[in-house]
């Protein structure tokens, strides 16, 4: 059964790239069409993983490839020494979707969360020498460069690599009593970072009355709140911000994964108070708000922004939501759906990886993550046809597995 040619790439991976990415699957897609990838054999697979939610807009959107090919015949990159009216156009267009304030742009997630982590340090350094440390919370996810993973709060991602940067003080997701306790005995908080939905940590959801509780606190003791929308930003969770579900005010927001539809690209936005606290000279990249990254963005925003368009996420992540609740009389080792718009979770009582397999030889693409967690995140534009083709090979995979349990 398996091609020759696959073979080929996979000795290719074994000689000239590191092993990092030690288990990828047998599987190598060369060409995207709407919310379908094609593999080296050309077989067609229903995307429900959109490249750990990158793809927002799937393969081939007319308006994201418009905006890309106008821009790679124009000026690809100039630098941050000069003005540039892609990062202007997609900064307008964050600020109008979130709140008035300013924004950074990075190359990825991580540096987001960097940029963040450094923002929050020196605004607390501005109110009082050592008002350096922030509170980060167990089972998040922030990223791999030192700050991000310092601030990240499970084991697995920070093992060898000690010491990490100090600062960070972690307390349980979802208890309030703790943040309480820990602002009223250290004056030394500058900031608090979590998600929303932690991603990598299994589509954990945040309780409403903790979060609302926590801001309220954050702001009376004017601890600034760094709200991680890297995975659920842009439109995922059917708002384009998860936090627009909680009816909370952040202070900085950070982005990337759907942000440029593929094109590598993250954000910092922060209220301009904050954002000041980045003075001349405090902060930089080389790559970050380059043209086309900024270009993609923008074409990614206009979309997303778009009326009805956010409806629609809602609506399709509500009907999946709904089919695989139906499902589950024949899968009892689905434990628990969760999730927000086209951001779901779906826990089981074993680990997932075999599933994910599965799937992909019957032509799906999902994701498992906190080892027992199935994530389905397809292309924001995903139409019923194709949910409905994928969730036809859910349903076959959950009875197959359903029967050898
Ligand atoms: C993916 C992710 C990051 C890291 O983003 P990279 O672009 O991989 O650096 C940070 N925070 C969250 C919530 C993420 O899901």
């Amino acid at each position: 059964m398996k091609c020759r040619k696959l073979e080929a790439i996979q000795k290719d991976d074994k000689s000239h790239l590191f092993q990092n990415y030690g288990d990828r699957l047998p599987v190598c897609f060369v060409r995207g069409e709407k919310s379908y990838l094609f593999d080296q054999n050309n077989r067609r697979y229903v995307d429900f993983f959109a490249g750990i939610a990158v793809s927002s807009l799937g393969y081939g959107h007319s308006a994201l490839s418009r905006a890309l090919h106008n821009q790679v015949d124009r000026i690809l990159h100039s630098s941050n020494w000069f003005f540039n009216r892609e990062q202007n156009e997609a900064g307008r267009l964050i600020s109008s979707l979130t709140f008035p304030g300013r924004t950074l742009f990075t190359n990825s997630g991580a540096e987001a969360n960097e940029a963040a982590i450094k923002l929050a340090r020196r605004y607390g350094a501005s109110l009082s020498k050592d008002r350096c440390q922030i509170i980060a919370f167990s089972g998040s996810f922030h990223g791999r460069t030192f700050g991000a993973m310092s601030a990240t709060g499970q084991d697995k991602i920070k093992k060898g690599f000690e010491p990490l940067l100090p600062g960070f003080i972690f307390l349980p997701f979802n208890d309030f009593d703790a943040v309480k306790a820990e602002l009223e005995r250290n004056q030394n908080i500058c900031a608090a970072i979590t998600e929303l939905i932690q991603g990598e940590g299994g589509i954990r959801l945040v309780n409403r009355d903790f979060i609302q509780k926590t801001e309220k606190l954050c702001r009376d003791r004017g601890v600034l709140l760094i709200i991680d929308e890297v995975q659920t930003g842009v439109g995922r969770t059917g708002k384009f911000c998860a936090y627009r579900h909680f009816g909370i005010k952040p202070d900085i927001l950070t982005f990337a994964k759907g942000l440029g539809g593929g094109v590598p690209i993250g954000a910092i936005h922060a209220v301009d108070k904050a954002a000041a606290a980045f003075e001349k000279g405090s902060h930089g990249t080389t790559f970050g708000g380059n043209h086309l990254a900024c270009a993609a963005a923008a074409a990614v925003l206009k979309t997303i922004g778009k009326a009805g368009f956010m409806d629609q996420v809602t609506k399709k992540g509500d009907y999946i939501r709904k089919r695989i609740s139906a499902m589950r009389k024949k899968a009892p080792f689905i434990t628990d759906i969760r999730g927000l718009g086209l951001h779901i979770g779906l826990e089981l009582d074993r680990p997932g990886m075999s599933l994910v397999n599965r799937a992909l030889e019957m032509g799906l693409v999902i994701n498992c993550t906190a080892e027992k967690v199935l994530r389905i995140m397809p292309p924001l534009t995903i139409d019923m046809k194709t949910i409905n083709e994928g969730l036809a090979i859910l349903e076959k995979l959950f009875d197959e597995t359903g029967k050898e349990s």
